[in-house]
């Protein structure tokens, strides 16, 4: 597994989360929130806290105890991404997808046709310019003869063999899936109501420079990164589409002779972080040597019941 996977686990000094609890009541106090900004700003702030409930967990071996809170979920929380995101490289790496991601010759009819699709739409609007040797082309029917033999050629989108393998592609693709507006681990420091963090500057060399800002600006600026409720960052088509995915891939699977492995199933969340971090979450942190067992269960607050807590939060606020 690369390094900034497992980087992503190490538990940072601090966290979107803490700045929200010491600098949120205040920024809602002065910025008239949408309800939806209210819900980011909550769940992160109680991203594996009591409030979302969890499992009381018990030492089979020395009845040590101790509390496992769930996660919020929210695809703006920097915590769940880096686990989001391991997740779904963990799918691709298995899945079939690394083999039909980067076909050279469904691409380049896919690009031969969006693009004269978009140059007609522009010569329609009148975007084009037809300057000099190609004045000619303005004429409606120029430009259509010129077009259409434009269709039967073969074009080829340039492509290289991926430098470092598949792995590589889709950890960088997944970098830009579930990316957040800013990781915990890049936090420095908060301190007298200022935030400092890390970024690099394109301009000299990518090094990285620490910056500091107020911060209710911090704030503003995190939630800018706010996502339009119902927007996709991902959508698979075709043999990967959602809703027949499971019964396309065996199908694939048959015809191609390859079997599903063990590997292909579904890792949960505890051999998930066993594989990054190579810390086993089931294991007794006091004795170390008994399993860790879930003796009682507080389901997770429902969307209703979530809501319902912003809601009153804002009354008192205002009041
Ligand atoms: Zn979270
Ligand atoms: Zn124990």
């Amino acid at each position: 597994m690369s390094a900034p996977i497992s980087r992503a686990f190490t538990k940072p000094q601090f966290e979107v989360a803490d700045i929200f609890r010491l600098f949120g009541e205040e920024y809602r106090k002065n910025h008239c929130l949408p309800l939806s900004t209210s819900r980011i700003m909550w769940e992160i702030e109680h991203c594996r806290t009591s409030e979302l409930g969890g499992h009381l967990r018990q030492c089979d071996e020395c009845d040590h105890r101790h509390n496992e809170y769930n996660s919020c979920c929210n695809r703006h929380c920097p915590k769940c991404q880096a686990l989001a995101k391991a997740r779904w490289l963990e799918a691709r790496k298995t899945g079939l997808a690394k083999d039909f991601l980067f076909r050279v010759e469904p691409l380049s009819q896919t690009f031969r046709g969006k693009f004269l699709d978009f140059l007609k739409k522009a010569y329609k609007k009148g975007k084009l310019m037809f300057p000099g040797e190609i004045q000619h082309l303005a004429k409606k029917n120029e430009f259509n003869k010129f077009c259409s033999p434009l269709h039967d050629k073969n074009w080829v989108v340039y492509s290289k063999k991926p430098f470092k393998g598949a792995e590589h592609v889709f950890d960088y693709l997944g970098r830009y899936v579930h990316r957040v507006a800013i990781s915990n681990n890049r936090i420095v420091d908060v301190k007298d109501g200022k935030v400092t963090f890390t970024w690099k500057d394109r301009n000299d060399n990518y090094k990285t420079k620490e910056k500091t800002i107020p911060a209710d600006v911090f704030i503003s600026r995190f939630l800018l990164h706010e996502l339009p409720s119902g927007f996709m960052r991902i959508r698979y088509y075709g043999f990967l589409c959602n809703r027949f995915r499971k019964q396309n891939l065996k199908i694939i699977r048959e015809i191609l002779g390859v079997e599903e492995t063990s590997e292909q199933m579904s890792k949960s969340a505890l051999e998930l972080m066993m594989q990054l971090t190579g810390i086993d979450l089931s294991l007794c942190p006091k004795c170390k040597k008994g399993r860790m067992k879930a003796i009682s269960t507080v389901k997770k607050p429902t969307v209703y019941t979530i809501m319902k807590k912003i809601l009153t939060l804002r009354i008192n606020d205002s009041s």
